[in-house]
C-alpha cells in the first residue's frame, strides 16, 4: 500500500500555499488524512516547495510515528496528529506564518468581526488561543500545541466543524476543514480577514464590530438551509 491518493492530494495541496503567497521558503504545511488506514500524508520537513513531488510526502499515524517515506515528517506533525486523533470530522489540516494572521497571533488578540467577508465564513471573532505554559513549551511542545488549540476551542464552548480556524498566540495560524482544499482555502480566508481588520483599526480605531442582524444574514445565505449565496 503506497498511500497513492492521499500523498497526491497533499503535494497538490502543500502546493496551493506559495501560490497563494501565505508561505517564504520551507515555512508551512498541510496533511490529508486517509481515515480507513488510520493514517495521515504531510510535507516532508525542511524540503523547498519547488523540489517537493508526491513520493516525498512522508506518511505518519495518529501517533505521530512515520508508517511510510524516506524524509523526516514537518515539524508540526505532531500537533496534525493530535487533531486527526481527536476530531473524527476533519480531513485535511494547514498551518501557516502568513504575515497578517501571525501578525495578530503575535498580538495576541482574536481577529474581531469587523465585516460581512468575515461573517460569510464565521459568526464570531477568529480565537486566539492563549500562549503556550513553560511547561507546556519545555514538554512535547508541537504534541501539546494540539490540546493548546483544542482547549481554547473547548473553553470558548466552539465547534472546531463551525470554527475551522484559530490562531496560537505568539505563533501563527492553523485552519482545518472537510478536506485539504477545504483548509488551504481558510488558510487564505484567515490571512484576507486577518489584514482586512488590520486596515479596519488603522482607518479607524475604536470601530464597533459587526451587528448581529449582519453577522447572521451573512453567515446564513452562505451556509443556511436556505443559502442562495454563490461566490
Ligand atoms: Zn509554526
Amino acid at each position: 500500500m503506497s498511500y497513492q491518493s492521499i500523498k497526491e492530494e497533499a503535494y497538490e495541496a502543500n502546493m496551493q500555499l506559495p501560490a497563494l503567497g501565505l508561505v517564504l521558503f520551507t515555512f508551512g504545511n498541510v496533511s490529508v488524512v486517509d481515515r480507513k488506514a488510520g493514517v495521515f500524508a504531510i510535507k516532508p520537513s525542511g524540503v523547498p516547495y519547488k523540489l517537493l513531488s508526491p513520493e516525498k510526502m512522508v506518511i505518519v499515524d495518529f501517533d505521530g510515528e512515520v508508517v511510510e517515506g524516506g524524509l523526516r515528517p514537518s515539524s508540526d506533525t505532531k500537533t496534525h496528529a493530535v487533531l486527526y486523533k481527536h476530531w473524527a470530522q476533519i480531513g485535511g489540516i494547514v498551518h501557516t506564518h502568513s504575515t497578517y494572521a501571525t501578525a495578530w497571533a503575535q498580538a495576541q488578540r482574536d481577529i474581531p468581526i469587523y465585516g460581512t467577508t468575515h461573517a460569510d465564513h464565521l459568526t464570531v471573532d477568529v480565537p486566539c488561543a492563549a500562549p503556550m505554559s513553560d511547561e507546556m513549551i519545555r514538554g512535547n511542545y508541537e504534541h501539546e500545541t494540539g490540546f493548546q488549540i483544542m482547549g481554547c476551542l473547548q473553553e470558548r464552548k466552539l465547534s472546531y466543524q463551525e470554527v475551522e480556524m484559530i490562531l496560537v498566540g505568539n505563533h501563527a495560524p492553523f485552519t482545518w476543514g472537510k478536506t485539504a482544499d477545504k483548509a488551504v482555502y481558510n488558510a487564505a480566508v484567515v490571512e484576507e480577514v486577518a489584514r482586512m481588520a488590520f486596515l479596519t483599526e488603522s482607518i479607524h480605531p475604536g470601530v464597533s464590530r459587526l451587528k448581529d442582524s449582519l453577522i447572521r444574514k451573512h453567515f446564513e445565505r452562505k451556509h443556511g438551509p436556505d443559502s442562495y449565496y454563490g461566490q
